[in-house]
């Protein structure tokens, strides 16, 4: 196995509960409560979960921009935590983030040019007499062509596509190691969607770069992603390579939201047992005892809401976190056998 480029290890991220100006009683928001994952050179591992799972706050908190409250997260070997200040510099460089909307991260006054020249220059990346070849270079990679209409606009001027690609050029023009992607193409129209993930794939190919990729879109990390994460309430629910999630997945939230946002594929829509997920996701500052999924799983039983299961192995690196992910199968055929009887 490679060294990972990435490591998070037991990565807990707890918020105190503000009311109004002022903490309430010590209660907190788990917002990522134990998760640990492994980021390799040059793969993109999609993490999906629904709105409140936490998936943002593990994005964050990977690419420096939220404090952990406990566990580890070591880039190249070593821990962040650690970094003196100027590590920590190199750090902010080799991990960047591309946000679902760029708008507010682009200062209004700030033509499209500067914004991609400013980190060049800070960072020592190109003299100041080449400037305007790199800037020009950055925005044919990322498909802004004619480069020389794009220099002079600024963040109103560019459509929601645009300024997608530009947050892409002003993430690569500092030459990054992973970039951390928070649904980078769920705001854009389905059209602009594909250039944009075609752009990400091809940036990957060309220069290696790691993605950790968030996203609600199971058809988008269908078709972008190597491996898959699965995050319910803070926790992983199941992982593993995206065929395997995909074609044999043993979490019963994994089946319900493919249930509930099929993907166009005879094959697997024919092998897919349907769960039909109910009710809202739990708060996460009283997350459920036990198993945090079992107030909306359709296959629990009573251990479910009294331990917490273990991650359990499966082939290639398939994970999983469940009593029952070996039974899966023939549970969610009594299920759906008992829901066709009742109808
Ligand atoms: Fe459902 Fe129980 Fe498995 Fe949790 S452990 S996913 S509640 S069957």
């Amino acid at each position: 196995m490679p060294e990972a480029l990435m490591e998070v290890k037991d990565l807990k991220v707890h918020f105190p509960v503000q009311d109004g100006w002022a903490r309430r009683d010590g209660r907190v928001v788990r917002a990522v409560d134990g998760i640990s994952l492994r980021l390799y050179a040059g793969e993109v591992l999609a993490v999906v979960g629904e709105s409140g799972c936490g998936k943002t706050t593990l994005g964050r908190t990977v690419a420096g921009l939220a404090s952990p409250t406990s566990g580890t997260i070591t880039f190249r070997g070593r821990d962040l935590q650690q970094l003196s200040t100027a590590d920590r510099k190199v750090f902010r460089r080799q991990v960047q983030m591309v946000f679902q909307d760029p708008y507010d991260s682009m200062n209004p006054r700030k033509s499209a040019f500067q914004m991609i020249a400013q980190p060049l220059s800070i960072n020592g990346i190109v003299p100041k007499s080449k400037l305007v070849d790199e800037v020009l270079r950055l925005f044919d990679n990322v498909g802004l062509s004619p480069g020389r209409a794009y220099l002079e606009r600024t963040r109103h001027q560019l459509s929601g596509g645009e300024r997608q690609r530009l947050s892409i050029a002003r993430s690569i023009s500092v030459n990054p190691s992973i970039i951390v992607a928070d649904e980078p193409v769920s705001a854009l129209d389905i059209s602009i969607q594909g250039q944009i993930l075609g752009l990400m794939r091809k940036l990957q190919m060309d220069s290696g770069i790691s993605y950790l990729f968030i996203s609600h879109d199971l058809a988008v990390v269908r078709s972008l992603a190597d491996r898959v994460m699965i995050v319910y309430l803070g926790q992983i629910a199941e992982e593993g390579s995206t065929d395997d999630v995909f074609t044999n997945p043993r979490h019963p939230y994994t089946l319900a939201l493919l249930a509930a946002h099929p993907i166009p594929d005879p094959k697997l829509s024919r092998k897919r047992i349907k769960l039909i997920l109910t009710g809202d996701v739990p708060s996460p500052i009283d997350p459920p005892a036990g198993c945090r999924f079992h107030t909306r799983c359709p296959i629990a039983e009573g251990i479910c809401s009294s331990k917490a299961p273990a991650m359990k192995s499966f082939a290639d690196g398939h994970q999983v976190a469940c009593h029952f992910a070996d039974q899966i199968e023939s549970k969610s055929k009594q299920i759906a056998a008992a829901a066709a009887l009742d109808h």
